[in-house]
């Protein structure tokens, strides 16, 4: 049973970790990204070591590891827990000044500065949220509850077992990783020294959520090859490569297969940047379906149309290069169903509704699922991240504390 009376220190440390600046840099090439995540990884893994995991530390990369050693005879899964300590290079993260909206009592949520409202019509979750306590920013920055929630979570469920030596567990891994925003997460990630057979990443959204399924993802670049000519002497000889990228633009489905117009399971083919002159010009492509195989087929008619757009100005040339980005987690998960069914349970005993929908992007959990971790996404109570009006709710951090506890715990009693 779970000690109703234990101390929670999540918030706390929470209010302590947003006020470190540790915003990704998506233009930087280093690793990390920027060097100022590391602050916050450094003293993650001093503050493990202080409560008393002996192996934590942060390696050069600026990723924490440490582990919880088991307190079973029984021979159980080495589980990990993972949160990101990186924030959004959206808005900035810097001097934030998170404001505690205690016992709220429905309504909006007018912050501080910069006009900003929480709207219930956009936070449906907010009427179920009655009484509790909401962290909000102050108009100013993000709140960094992406993912600095999963962060203290995790460790409040250490400080728990810490406190708690009669809860069994099998052997807990943390790590506390650099640069998910800028899809980097798991690029110096080492998997050996974790050593984990599966892992949760504690990033997900409202209470009950449990993530296993996301995107199978590619990126595509085309490039049109035009001829450049002094345009005062182009007639009949320049073809603009702009103009050709153009119709090729024009002619995409307009009806389907964009962002725009697609939600729930359906895929789509979406262009994020164009770069060009008269000679070339480069387009990325972004393609996105929840089944693998739809990947190729939409990655074919984007290379028919770029055929045809060439066809019209004969004498250019169109030149495809796809990139892979990440698979659909699901792929990996099915085949090691105990680790959703564990989170399920946990949920279950919690009495939480489980909340399970696809995920219309990708977590470090699909890189690392294939990368031989399955690694499903739970709840971490975090909501509308990536801006101004990003909050999150006490109570739901509490919960989230005790199911990551429960999910080790189910994890042992079925071993
Ligand atoms: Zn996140």
């Amino acid at each position: 049973m779970f000690d109703e009376k234990y101390q929670y220190t999540c918030v706390d440390k929470f209010l302590k970790y947003v006020k470190v600046d540790t915003q990704s840099d998506e233009e930087s090439t280093s690793f990390p990204s920027t060097e100022k995540q590391k602050n916050l990884s450094k003293a993650l893994a001093e503050e493990l070591k202080q409560m008393g995991l002996n192996d934590a530390h942060m390696d050069e990369w600026g990723y924490v590891m440490a582990t919880l050693p088991s307190n079973t005879n029984k021979n159980v899964d080495t589980i990990a827990f993972i949160a990101h300590v990186d924030t959004s290079p959206a808005v900035t993260g810097k001097d934030v000044n998170p404001v505690i909206n205690k016992n709220y009592q429905g309504g909006d949520i007018k912050l501080k500065n910069g006009g900003w409202i929480i709207k219930v019509s956009d936070n449906p979750e907010l009427k179920d949220m009655i009484g509790y306590d909401i962290i909000t920013t102050d108009g100013t920055t993000l709140l960094g509850a992406d993912n600095k929630a999963g962060v203290a979570e995790i460790m409040d469920a250490v400080n728990y077992w810490l406190k708690h030596p009669e809860v069994k567990h099998g052997t807990i891994k943390i790590c506390f990783t650099p640069d998910e925003e800028v899809g980097r997460g798991t690029e110096k990630i080492d998997l050996k020294k974790l050593s984990a057979k599966y892992a949760y990443t504690v990033d997900g959204s409202a209470k009950g959520e449990i993530e296993t399924e996301t995107f199978s993802a590619d990126m595509m670049v085309i490039k049109f090859i035009g001829k450049n000519i002094h345009p005062g002497y182009a007639k009949g000889q320049m073809m603009n490569s702009i103009k050709i990228a153009s119709s090729f633009i024009d002619s995409l489905p307009k009806d389907k297969l964009s962002p725009e117009t697609t939600e729930k399971r359906e895929g789509y083919v979406h262009c994020t940047s164009i770069n060009g002159n008269e000679e070339l010009s480069t387009l990325k492509f972004i393609i996105r379906s929840f089944e693998t195989a739809d990947l190729k087929k939409f990655e074919d008619i984007l290379k028919d149309l770029a055929n045809k757009a060439v066809a019209k100005f004969p004498g250019s040339k169109v030149e495809v290069e796809v990139i892979e980005q990440y698979r659909n987690m699901k792929e990996v998960l099915d085949r090691h169903p105990q680790v959703e069914a564990n989170a399920i349970e946990a949920l279950k005993r919690l009495n939480i509704k489980p909340i399970m929908h696809p995920i219309r992007g990708g977590t470090d959990g699909s890189r690392l699922s294939f990368m031989g971790l399955p690694t499903p996404n739970i709840f971490a109570g975090e909501h509308s991240f990536h801006s101004q009006l990003e909050w999150v709710a006490v109570q739901d951090m509490h919960d989230a504390v005790k199911f990551i506890i429960e999910i080790a715990k189910v994890w042992e009693e079925l071993a």
